[in-house]
């Protein structure tokens, strides 16, 4: 059999970049289903994105992920959005297609997959807690997958009055911003909490939304979108209350197997992953 030493390419854009374990579950997926493919993560600076992204072009990167500082910024050096990106106004994923560059955001369809395996979203009322990047994600892609309503609970009001006003304006969901300055009691008819803060990140594992967690009823199902440690104390206290809950590695994890579709057309075994990044022991 003839050798094939050019390894289709694939990676990662950010600084620091470092810290990242994207590239430990995506190699995984690559290994598992035999790709002769790479993921490289790649510390740029600001000032060299424009660069960064014309090596990808000349040197035929299948695509790359963005992370922190270049979301927004590598909007300018690309050819086009799909849909959700366009709305979320931020890019963590391109895909080339042909000989376009095309930017497409993952944050937040990663989660409605892994939300999806539990709950069908079509028609549902979702409290969201937080308005920050990856809250703004989940709310555009939670409406465009059918979602009714949407209740915004931020401490910034003009964030949240921003993301609210987003869903409204752009998808066929309806939202509304409610402030967070007292404990949040979830509305009775409420099928989906979400966590989009930050709140319960390693190592600050024992902190909780500000909710009244004797409101959250069994029919509810509760999401965090916090990927490490995956047992949020918020997913504890909902487990405790009787609610299915879904975990923030589940959403990190399908935003991997969404990319590695976009860029190789495969579907590809989240658990291979998941395990990949339980391994880390991070
Ligand atoms: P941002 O900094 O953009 O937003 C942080 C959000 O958390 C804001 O809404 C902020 O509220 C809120 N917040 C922070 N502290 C508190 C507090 N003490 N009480 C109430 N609200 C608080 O961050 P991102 O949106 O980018 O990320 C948020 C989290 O999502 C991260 O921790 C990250 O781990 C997770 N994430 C997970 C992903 C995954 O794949 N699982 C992908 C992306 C992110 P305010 O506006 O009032 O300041």
């Amino acid at each position: 059999m003839p050798h094939d030493f050019l390894q289709p390419l694939t990676g990662s854009f950010a600084m620091p970049a470092g810290e990242n374990p994207t590239v430990a579950m995506v190699e995984a997926a690559y290994r598992h289903h035999g790709l002769n493919w790479r993921y490289m993560n790649c510390e740029v600076a600001p000032e060299a994105l424009g660069d960064a992204v014309r090596g990808a072009r000349a040197m035929g990167w299948k695509g790359f992920n963005c992370s922190i500082p270049h979301k927004v910024a590598v909007i300018a050096h690309l050819d086009g959005l799909g849909e959700s990106a366009q709305i979320i106004g931020a890019v963590n994923t391109i895909v080339r297609r042909g000989e376009q560059l095309i930017g497409e955001n993952t944050d937040g369809k990663g989660f409605v997959k892994a939300l999806s395996e539990v709950i069908n979203p079509t028609g549902k009322r979702v409290v969201l807690l937080g308005a920050g990047g990856a809250a703004r994600a989940v709310a555009v892609e939670m409406a465009l997958a059918g979602a009714a309503h949407l209740v915004i609970v931020n401490r910034n009001r003009v964030r949240g009055e921003t993301v609210a006003q987003l869903v409204n304006d752009k998808t066929p969901a309806s939202a509304e911003y409610h402030p967070w300055e007292i404990t949040f009691a979830i509305p009775e008819t409420t099928d989906i909490v979400i966590n989009a803060t930050s709140l319960g990140l390693y190592p600050h594992v024992d902190a909780t939304p500000d909710i009244d967690y004797a409101t959250l009823r069994p029919t509810m199902v509760v999401a965090d979108g916090i990927p490490n440690p995956p047992l949020t104390k918020l997913l504890q206290a909902a487990h405790q209350r009787g609610c299915q809950t879904v975990d923030g590695l589940g959403m990190l994890v399908n935003q991997g197997v969404i990319g590695i579709k976009y860029w190789t057309g495969i579907d590809v075994d989240a658990h291979v992953m998941r395990q990949a990044l339980l391994a880390l022991e991070l």
